[in-house]
Parts: structure tokens; sequence; C-alpha cells
């Protein structure tokens, strides 16, 4: 359906991620033929939040940053979604990344909406304790707007498990007993779920084999890059080369990108991670230009690190067989223009159901810590892995039925849910 309708966004929004999260809304509320009525209050978040974090520095001195939490919609559920800390977080960022998380939620069928938040710094540039009272700070400003049956946090880039505990003991302090179910990515002895560290990155490899074993192509010897060697990229990174029997040929990380053709010693790079605290100076691979990273054959090509990295200017000339979206938002809607024209050269898995494995074992910690019952790993992953799978089946039957490509596929049947959530439920919510 054509329309002219435009929906008026807030000019606190105003961001490049935002206005890429609108226009992938505006073109699937196109093709799912979605009522002008109904189309501002399914893109535009439910509720925005900006607080200032004041902390005393190590040196005696206070500085000021910036947090902010976006909810997007709380028709199915409470909200859930990261907290990332680093120097990109604006506003419009977070509500981009909080719509993202709502179509991800209804995907893979969480009784949740989207939420994102953050705080504009660079936790690499704080101590120790500067971190630790940045996040008790923030996670403070925030208790008035969350709670576990409202929003609960999780952790994404810049954040950890020590991040998330301070978040827990200090919402804990704050209500006057243990509130577990608060975040998750907590640590293990503090009601974290066995297996969600490594969720993100074990879905993405999952749906990587599950896209393989579809194309008929046998993962042994197939080669990968990594854009973003952290959390989700390591791990990713790791199932590939010691379950799958992959070669990582290339990777990089903000400090720089490194490529060996005859593969690169994952171990290798964690002693220097280990020791240097990134990859810095990496001998065992040639530096290069992490633009041309991207470019580089390869059957995998994996970005796990910021958004907007596949646009315009470099889809075109990208040489891999499968794109696993394990970030957020990596790929822009120009790019995706030019990624269906190549469909039969490039399998896309959408981020939306690449990454989601991430809050599908978040959701898993939530009903554990609600129940105060714990899974073993086994389970926890047994039960990642079914929901993965169901939804890269109906991915990939809607897109065939329609003939349209993954991401719209992916973004019709989220959207399709999350309206009909609207729709019978009113106004409210
Ligand atoms: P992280 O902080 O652990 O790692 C991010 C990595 O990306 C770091 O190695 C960093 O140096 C690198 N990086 C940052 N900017 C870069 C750039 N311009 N070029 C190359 N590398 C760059 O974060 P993470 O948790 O691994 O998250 C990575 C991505 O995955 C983010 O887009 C995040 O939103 C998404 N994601 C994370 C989770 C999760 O469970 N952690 C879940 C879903 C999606």
């Amino acid at each position: 359906m054509t329309t002219t309708h435009t929906t008026k966004i807030p000019d606190i929004y105003r961001d490049p991620a935002f206005d890429m999260a609108c226009e992938q809304f505006r073109l699937i509320a196109n093709y799912l033929n979605i009522d002008d009525d109904d189309r501002d209050r399914l893109l535009l978040p439910k509720r925005a939040v900006l607080v200032s974090v004041p902390i005393h520095r190590d040196d005696g001195s206070t500085s000021v940053f910036t947090g902010y939490r976006v909810q997007h919609q709380l028709t199915m559920g409470p909200t859930k979604g990261g907290t990332r800390f680093s120097t990109s977080v604006t506003m419009g960022e977070i509500a981009a990344l909080s719509i993202w998380m709502s179509w991800k939620c209804a995907l893979a069928g969480l009784p949740y909406g989207g939420a994102k938040g953050g705080v504009n710094c660079n936790p690499r540039e704080l101590s120790h304790r500067e971190l630790e009272n940045m996040s008790r700070r923030y996670m403070q400003e925030m208790i008035p707007f969350i709670g576990p049956r409202t929003d609960v946090m999780g952790p994404d880039m810049g954040t950890n498990e020590q991040v998330m505990a301070w978040f827990m003991d200090t919402y804990s302090t704050y209500v006057g007993h243990s509130v577990n179910e608060i975040v998750t990515g907590k640590p293990v002895y503090l009601g974290g779920s066995l297996g969600r560290r490594e969720s993100t990155g074990r879905g993405v490899a999952f749906l990587i084999e599950r896209a393989l074993d579809y194309l008929k192509i046998k993962p042994a010897g197939c080669t990968a890059i990594v854009q973003g060697f952290g959390n989700v990229g390591s791990i990713a990174a790791a199932n590939l080369a010691f379950k799958s029997g992959m070669k990582i040929v290339g990777l990089s990380d903000v400090s720089g990108a490194y490529y060996n053709a005859k593969g690169i010693d994952l171990a290798l790079v964690e002693k220097h991670q280990n020791k240097k605290g990134d990859l810095e100076g990496f001998d065992a691979a040639d530096r290069l230009d992490p633009e041309e990273l991207l470019i580089q054959p390869c059957d995998i090509l994996i970005p796990a690190a910021v958004d907007r990295v596949i646009h315009g200017g470099n889809a075109g000339k990208l040489r891999c067989r499968i794109l696993a979206e394990a970030a957020n938002g990596p790929t822009t809607p120009e790019a995706d223009v030019i990624l269906d024209q190549r469909w039969d050269e490039i399998f896309v898995i959408p981020d939306i159901l690449c990454n989601a494995g991430g809050v599908i074992v978040s959701y898993f910690e939530w009903v554990q810590d609600l129940a105060n019952f714990f899974w073993n790993e086994t389970e926890v992953m047994d039960k990642l892995f079914r929901i993965m799978d169901a939804a890269f089946s109906a991915v990939i039957k809607r897109a065939k039925a329609e003939k349209i490509p993954h991401r719209r596929a992916a973004l019709a049947i989220a959207v399709d849910r999350v309206l009909k959530a609207k729709q019978t439920r009113g106004l409210f919510p």
C-alpha cells in the first residue's frame, strides 16, 4: 500500500540509526498494508528517559555523563533490552535499538517489548571504581522507570556481568531484598543463567550452520571474517573454528583489522587480548584498513560490532556467501536494495534473527529467577536452539512463499505479531 502518511518524529530521536529504523518500518508497513492509524503507535517509543549521571572521579573531580533508556512498547509484557556504554550513544541510537529489540522479541515469540539504554561514555577510559560509580548511579536514576514486570535490563556493548551485578545490587538495595530478575546477564552465582554469556555468539554460530545446511555447503574448511571481536564476535568465531572446523581469516576490533588467508590462530588472539586488552599490535596476521576487511573473500561475513557498516558504498563489493548479522542494524536500507539484487549470491541472516540468542537466554534467565528454579546448560542450549531453529524456518518459509528477502520476511512476521497484539488490546499499552 502506498500512503501519504508520514510519522512526525520528535526531534529528540533525530539520529542516522533512528532514521534507518523508521525507513525499515516504512517499507514493511507498506508491504503489510498497515493502516495509517496504526503506524505511529507501532513505530514511536512508548517512553524515553534522559538522565544526568554525575560521578566522583579518582582525581577528586566530578564528571556528569548522560544516560538514556527507551521503552518501545509494553503491549506483550515488560520491555527487555541491553545497556550500552559507548561514545556513540544518543537518544536516537538507543530508540532505534529499542525498536529493533521489539521486532526481535516478537520474531522469537518472547513475551516482551523492546527497550534499550545506555550512557554516553568511553568505558575504557574509566577506572574500575569510576565504572562502578557510573553503573550504580545510572541504575539509581532509572529506578522510577523500570522493574521486573516493567522493564528488564541486560548487557550490550561496553557492559558485562560485573556491570549487571552492580545494577542488580543497586536496585536490590533500594527495594530492601535481592531482586535478581531486574537484570539478565548476571554472573551465574548471582542468579544468572548458565549459557547466557555465550548465548548470542552461540546462536549466531548455530544459524550459520543452519544456513550452510540449507545451502548444502559443508562447514569444515569454510572461511569466516568477524568484524568486532568482543563478546558476540569472539564466541561466534570460537564456535565456528573449534566446533565446525572453519577457518577465521579476518577479524577486527575498534583498534584495527587483521587478515591472514591461511587462518588466524584464535588461541594467539586470546593470549594477545588478555595481555593487551585489545587487538592493537597483533602480529600473527596482516593489518589492513578496517573497511577493506569487509570486502575480502570469505564464505561467512559476520559484522559483530556497530550499526550501518554495510552501506550503499560497499554492499556491491561484498565477497561472502553468507552475511550473518550478529550486530544490531549493521546493514542500511540502501545496502539492502543491493543485497536484494544479489539474493542468489549472498544469503542474509538478518540481525533480528541472527543475534536473538542473547535475548532468548535472557528470557530464560528471567524465567529462572522468577521461579527460583535453575536449569542446567544442556536444557538452556536445547531450548535456545529449538526457538532459533523455529524462527529460522519461519523466516525461510515466508521468504519463499512470498518471494521476498529474508529481512523483509523476518520483519513481516515480527511486525504482524505486534500489530495484532496492539489491535486486540486497544490504545493503552
Ligand atoms: P562488546 O563490547 O563485547 O564488543 C564489541 C566489539 O566491537 C569490541 O571488540 C570493539 O572493540 C569492537 N568495535 C567497536 N567499534 C568497532 C568498529 N567500528 N569496528 C570494528 N570493531 C569495533 O559488545 P558485544 O556485546 O559483543 O556486542 C556487539 C554487537 O552485538 C552490538 O551491535 C550489540 O548490540 C550486538 N548484540 C549483542 C548482544 C549481547 O548479548 N552481548 C546481543 C544481541 C546483539
